[in-house]
């Protein structure tokens, strides 16, 4: 296992994610973690050298579990981080309290204010006396680093950063939302700031874990034995400043391959980072259209729909899954207002079919839920 050194101490370069463990088969939406299942992949990671186990407080089932797997193990030989949530319970005091019990520890080593994304959630950390509380703690010992979480855009995440001398932060870092998300600006922000860097979703929730056929067949014949999923830990272990990379690992096949990956280490060459640029450009091409926004499609229509938003929902869609149109309930005029009388088309400097595509989102907006009414819990 390759490790990197943290303030002069090893932590393994792949961290354990525990949001995916492995659940009851057959009990349905909410079901409990299968403790045997799950037991044996953090037994097979301690065997392997992963030194790093990331939790949070909103994690169903998930710190409770490892209060009852890691203490078999010394304490001295792992890392322990966990998230306070401050929208899940605002007794940032009690539930402190809650997760050392609930973890069976009487320490944090990596404790995060959990899922910055905007201004008011800086203050709900920052401006309310939790911070300092934290910090309290950290004085103790109780924590041994603290840092933050964040889906935040950069002006929000450079504020989080000036909030306080963070000891680290965790970011959403692949090569897909290196330009799509802007997580280079995001990891270079918090390079120049010093602040090492904790990557989540580093497959993408799985959606790196293969592209397309004919993208996986690029990297394939480059290195027949890489899962794709490997191209990409190996693309991100080229960043410096990445400390951990986390992976929800659900399965023992999956644990066996990230393990196979850090231990062989290294990161990409040039040369194969450029296979792989290469593989996911096609991919792109081949899930994206390619709309620039020119708004050349948008005079003529007759029912004034935004039709490079709704492009780019569409993008999103083929991507991250049906759930990306819920965006386009509220939008009126919409996708389910189209006509179909290809006005727009006609107009389109890159040749879109924007009747097609407009039709698939109606049928798709037809098989959707409703929206949940009233005001969020
Ligand atoms: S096909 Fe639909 S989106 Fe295109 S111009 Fe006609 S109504 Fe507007
Ligand atoms: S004309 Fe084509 S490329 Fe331009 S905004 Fe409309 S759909 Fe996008």
């Amino acid at each position: 296992m390759i490790c990197k050194d943290y303030k002069g101490e090893s932590i393994s370069r792949l961290g354990m994610g525990n949001m995916r463990l492995p659940t009851v088969a057959g009990a349905g939406r909410g079901a409990p973690i299968d403790f045997d299942k799950a037991a044996e992949i953090i037994d097979y990671a301690m065997k392997n050298g992963i030194t790093y186990f990331d939790t949070a407080y909103v994690y169903a089932g998930s710190e409770d579990f490892l209060g009852k797997v890691l203490p078999k193990y010394d304490r001295s030989s792992f890392k322990l981080a966990t998230k306070y949530m401050a929208g899940a319970n605002p007794d940032f005091k009690a539930v402190f309290e809650e997760q050392l019990k609930r973890l069976n520890t009487d320490y944090i080593d990596f404790y995060l204010m959990h899922g910055i994304m905007n201004e008011d959630g800086i203050q709900s950390y920052v401006g309310r006396g939790c911070l300092e509380y934290f910090l309290e703690q950290k004085a103790k010992g109780r924590i041994k680093n603290l840092g933050f979480s964040s889906h935040a855009p950069i002006p929000v995440l450079e504020k989080m950063i000036a909030a306080h001398d963070w000891d680290f932060a965790q970011i959403q870092l692949n090569y897909l939302d290196w330009t799509m998300q802007d997580a280079k600006g995001q990891y270079e922000v918090l390079t120049k700031a010093g602040i090492p860097v904790i990557v989540m979703e580093p497959v993408r929730g799985g959606r790196l874990a293969s592209l397309s056929p004919k993208a996986d067949a690029v990297l394939k014949e480059a290195h027949p034995d890489w899962s794709i999923a490997s191209w990409a830990f190996r693309w991100l272990l080229r960043l410096d400043n990445v400390q951990v990379i986390l992976s929800g690992m659900s399965s023992m096949e999956q644990i066996q391959d990230n393990v196979k990956t850090f231990d062989v280490g290294g990161p990409l060459s040039d040369e194969d980072a450029a296979i792989l640029e290469k593989a996911c450009d096609m991919f792109r091409g081949e899930i994206n259209v390619p709309c620039t926004g020119c708004r050349y499609c948008c005079d003529d229509c007759p029912m004034s729909i935004e039709i490079p938003k709704v492009m780019e929902i569409y993008n999103k869609m083929k991507l991250d899954g049906p759930m990306q149109i819920f965006g386009l309930f509220g939008m009126n005029p919409g996708p389910k207002d189209c006509v179909g009388c290809g006005a727009c088309a006609s107009h389109c400097p890159q040749g879109i079919q924007i009747p097609e595509i407009m039709a698939e989102l109606k049928a798709q907006l037809e098989k959707m839920p409703p929206m949940p009414m009233g005001p969020r819990p």
